[in-house]
Formats: C-alpha cells, structure tokens, sequence
C-alpha cells in the first residue's frame, strides 16, 4: 500500500565501548575507507555524521556473497561521528533513541570491561540492538596483518595455531556476554540473529574485518527494521546534537534529522533553557565540499532542504537559549505547534528530572 511505496531512510549508527578500546580508530577506518572506494557523485556532505553509501558497502562486501549475501534497499549507513555514550544520552527520542543500532567496540584481547557494561546497559534501556567489533584483533600473537581484507579471507590465511588462538578470545568474550545475559556467537556461526548478538572480529589499524561489519549493520537494519526505516514525506523529526556559535553564522544548532523533511523557512520547535523554542529556520547547512571553501568563508554551503535521515547545521533566530539533547520537530499547521509543544515539554522535563537524580 501507500507504505510500502515510501522510501527507506540510511540506518542511523553509533560507536560505544570502553575507553582506548578502539572506536575513534575504527571510525576513522570507517570512513577513510569509505571515501576511497567512493564515486565522484556518491558524496553527501554531513554535520556531525558520516555516510557510507550502499554502494561502497556492496564494493567492500562482493567477496562474501556467499558468507552474507546483501541486496541493498537501504542508501547507505549514516555513521554518528563523535563515539562514546556521552553523545548518545543526546540522540534521545521518545520511547527510545535516534540510533538504530549501535556497534559495541571491545578489545579483543582485553575483554569486556566497565565501560563495556555501562554501554550494554545504556543499549538495553534504549532498546537499541548492537553489533559486537571484536576489536584489535591484529594483536594476537602470530597475526599476519592483509590489510582491509575481508576477516574471512583474513582467517584462512592465518596459522593453524593463530585461528584457534582467536577462537578462544571470541569464545571468552561469548561467556562474558552469557554472564551479562546475552546469548552471542561469531557472525558466521549465528543462525538466528534475532536471538543471538552477532561478534565480529575486526581491526580498526588494518581495516581487517570492515566488510563484515559494514554488510551485516546494512543486512540486518535492513532485514529487522523495514518499518522503522520508512521516511515521512512530511515535516522534520530530529534531535538536536550540539549548539554552537559560528563566526559569520551567529548561535547555530547541529541536527540528526532521523524522519520527514526540513526546508528553509519551516517552523520548528525545540527545546530551550527557559521553555519551548519557536523559530523559523534561516538556512540549513552542510560542510563546504573542499572546493568551494574559497567561497563558503564558514566551511559550510547553505542548502534549500533536506530529507532524512542526515545530520545539518541550522542557523535560526533565538538559538541561543537551545539545548543539547532536545527533540526538534518542523510544523506545518497551527494545530500541531500545541501539541509537539507538550511533547518537548514533558522529554525535556525528564531529561531535567533524570539529571537530578544521576
Ligand atoms: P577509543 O578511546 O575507544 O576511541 O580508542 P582509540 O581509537 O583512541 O584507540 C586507543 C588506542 O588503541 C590507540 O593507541 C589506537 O592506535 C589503538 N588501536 C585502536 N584500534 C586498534 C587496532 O585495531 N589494533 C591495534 N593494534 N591498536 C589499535
């Protein structure tokens, strides 16, 4: 029906895991592979967030069609760039989070430590499904490093002795997640990945492991979350990530847009220090592509509207008095202004509330 005919929006990402344990280095990896293997026309430029387009993924997985065979509806994966669970007590929204599914960075060869934990929980109560990146894997002794292969390719090559040495640190990490109550297994043993959490061994220094990663986030989002991923062709959802003040540009807020559609001149709403804000949007921005800073003094190109899912700088007036972690939603009509008023009210007096008691 008229659903089905809507399109499906890139899945929403985050990195969590304990401190050192490689996320700002798989993150970069990330993207620094995805920006190799990238087409001229494929960029898209974002705020505080980075997108791999399907594309890219399909290139990096074509050699384990037969381990995970993706046929991408979805356009791509959209990466939130800072990691840690700080930033994400931010993509709070309603019932749960802006993230569609989270990758649980662990240093394989150190296991499941306190910040693991404390990310887990955080997942839990977000309801927000997660990925293992068993992380570091080129530090186990006898590891020969082919680097961005896939971790399959990867394996076979390796020494007897070595494949059975990461056997046993995946096998650890199996009990450790049994005790914290999760059922887990490596990607290519899981027969059921609605009941198992799937661990991938990777390394964020050579690349190995990528593809798997980047083939089961797109496989599974888009396998388990057709629903979720369907946009609105209507007004603008989103979460406000960070307010900045930008030289030339004045107070300024970053923005997950995670459903619809904002266009310059919307009315939105979002949540301030002293009650709910109404502005209109002034301009919507995206980083400069490289050639055009000479002309765009600020970094940043002003663009007319943008649709889910996509992370943008706003300018507008009064956005000084905006806060961090608050809902953004754009209204087209008088009636609704009232209704998302109370809703930003009542998140953002839970949030208030929860601060309180932390
Ligand atoms: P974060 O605190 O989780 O963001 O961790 P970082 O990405 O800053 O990494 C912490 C340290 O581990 C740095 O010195 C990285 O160079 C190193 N590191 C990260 N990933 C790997 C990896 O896959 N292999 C190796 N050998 N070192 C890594």
């Amino acid at each position: 029906m008229v659903q089905s005919t809507l399109k499906l929006r890139q899945p929403i990402v985050v990195v969590l895991g304990h401190v050192d344990h490689g996320k700002t280095t798989l993150l970069d990896k990330i993207r620094g592979t995805a920006i190799v293997k990238k087409e001229p026309g494929e960029m898209t430029q974002e705020v505080g967030a980075s997108f791999v387009p399907s594309s890219v993924i399909e290139k990096l997985a074509e050699p384990l069609k037969n381990v995970i065979p993706v046929k991408l509806e979805i356009p791509g994966l959209l990466f939130i760039d800072t990691p840690g669970h700080e930033l994400f007590s931010n993509l709070r929204k309603r019932g749960g989070s802006v993230a569609d599914i989270a990758i649980l960075v662990v240093d394989i060869t150190e296991g499941i430590q306190k910040q693991t934990i404390e990310s887990i929980q955080i997942l839990k109560e977000k309801k927000v499904p997660f990925i293992v990146a068993a992380n570091k894997i080129d530090k186990i002794p006898g590891w020969k490093p082919y680097e961005n292969e896939p971790f399959t390719y990867s394996l076979k090559k390796q020494a007897a002795a070595t494949q059975k040495s990461i056997d046993n640190y995946v096998y650890k990490l199996v009990l450790q997640l049994a005790e914290l109550g999760f059922n887990s297994e490596r990607f290519d043993r899981v027969r059921d990945f609605t009941k198992y959490v799937t661990i991938v061994p990777v390394s964020g220094k050579t690349g190995e492991g990528i593809p798997e990663l980047l083939a089961l986030l797109a496989g599974l989002t888009q396998h388990y979350m057709k629903t979720r991923l369907r946009v609105a062709e209507g007004p603008a959802k989103g979460v406000v990530l960070e307010v900045k003040e930008e030289q030339g540009l004045g107070h300024t807020i970053d923005v997950i847009i995670y459903d619809g559609i904002l266009k310059r001149n919307d009315t939105i709403l979002l949540g301030g220090i002293n009650g709910v804000i109404t502005t209109k949007v002034r301009n919507i921005f995206v980083p400069a592509p490289l050639q055009d800073m000479r002309i765009a003094k600020s970094g940043f190109r002003s663009i007319d509207e943008v649709v889910a899912a996509a992370g943008v700088k706003i300018s507008a007036p009064g956005l000084e008095e905006a806060l961090a972690g608050s809902p953004l939603y754009s209204v087209d009509s008088f009636e609704k202004i009232e209704e998302f008023k109370k809703s930003i009210e009542e998140e953002m007096s839970q949030v208030r509330f929860s601060k309180n008691i932390s």
